[in-house]
């Protein structure tokens, strides 16, 4: 290769770096507003988290900003969490890593594939939910990104392309589905047959509230992994603010509870007490968030990526899993977000796939 080549190869390399620091300073507004609910690009100006004042674009630019400001805010100098600067870094490189492993017009899909991954990943980490936006948005962005690049499907017709694409969504949703109602069968959930009636209270604090059964007291939130996570009290007397009710199943969500047919926002109570003879409270499980991720993956990557992804996903999980609880920090195994763990493999999937497929391959044909 001549200087002059080497020169503009080196330039885009750069660009594709500078491009990926920018987009992961938005990734960074999407972790922070998607699960809150507030729009990603109202207000326009990103704003500290702390005081709320409107980050002057001087000072918000990616990687640099962070460093240069040593991660506080400049107006009420709090800490900006160096989660900002990570996300900056890490679209950055995989940005770098895509265009140099693949053609432009892939390199530019499997941009959008990444980012998809990073806000799913850094969401799920914090609030153990993966938002519609990037699942729902990521599967219909995949199958779009098939029939403008059907290389993506490995094919050049784009009708192929997207029917593939479509297919491995669906075999994303449906063979995750399958997994999960066979773990709900497998553990389900826990119940607990108390020794004799026992007192219960909970109590609003804040957006969260204290739940107290006997001698166990807890925390409200850490009961709850997922929006579809049910806990059930079976109780001979309750008492919701001030209505009494006797010989009831009070079957909760996170954000509020069935009596009989009738349901009743949490918002609107500030304590219910009682007295309560079993409980069945959730287990770990996936919720319906990773079933609609992995659709997306599948979108982008193809079927085969998407049983890498259950693959890795959960060696990587139970890994991980194991590890914590060898070191003792796990208290309690209802919060275990699996969308990092699908992300991993897609990650995996996309960079060394065709690699992987090869030497599996050759292995049993040499
Ligand atoms: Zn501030």
């Amino acid at each position: 290769m001549d200087n002059s080549l080497a020169g503009y190869e080196l330039l885009f390399d750069g660009l594709a770096f500078v491009v990926g620091a920018a987009v992961g300073s938005f990734l960074n507004v999407c972790i922070y507003r998607l699960p809150l609910d507030l729009s990603v690009n109202k207000p326009r100006w990103s704003f500290c988290p702390s005081c709320k004042k409107e980050i002057p674009f001087h000072q918000n630019i990616p990687l640099v900003s962070w460093l240069f400001l040593r991660g506080r805010c400049a107006n009420c100098g709090s800490r900006i969490a160096f989660r900002y600067f990570a996300v900056e870094l890490l679209t950055a490189l995989l940005f770098l890593c895509v265009w140099k492993f693949f053609p432009w017009q892939m390199a530019i899909a499997y941009w959008v594939f990444v980012s998809l991954l990073i806000v799913a990943t850094f969401i799920d980490f914090e609030h153990f939910i993966i938002p519609d936006e990037i699942t729902i948005g990521g599967t219909v962005l995949g199958v779009v990104a098939s029939f403008l690049v059907p290389a993506l499907m490995a094919t050049d017709e784009r009708w192929r392309a997207v029917v593939t694409s479509a297919l491995s969504a669906v075999l994303g949703y449906v063979v995750l589905w399958v997994v999960l109602e066979a773990g709900k069968k497998a553990f389900g959930k826990k119940r607990i047959k108390l020794e004799a009636p026992t007192p219960f209270t909970w109590t609003r604090k804040g957006d969260d509230a204290d739940f107290v059964v006997g001698e166990e007291q807890g925390l409200w939130s850490d009961y709850f992994a997922r929006e579809s996570d049910q806990l059930i009290l079976h109780c001979d007397e309750a008492i919701l603010d001030d209505r009494q009710l006797s010989g009831v199943d009070l079957r909760f969500h996170y954000d509020r509870v069935k009596i009989g047919g009738e349901e009743v926002a949490l918002d609107t109570l500030g304590r219910i007490s009682g007295v309560v003879r079993e409980l069945e409270i959730p287990r770990e499980a996936m919720g319906r968030g990773d079933l609609k991720f992995l659709a997306a993956i599948g979108a982008f990557l193809g079927w085969r990526a998407v049983l890498f992804s259950i693959f890795a996903g959960s060696l990587l999980g139970s890994l991980v899993g194991l590890a914590t609880l060898v070191i003792g920090k796990r208290v309690w195994s209802a919060k275990l977000p699996f969308g990092p763990y699908l992300a991993f493999g897609g990650l995996t999937w996309l960079f060394f796939g065709e690699t992987l497929v090869r030497w599996y391959t050759g292995f049993f044909n040499p």
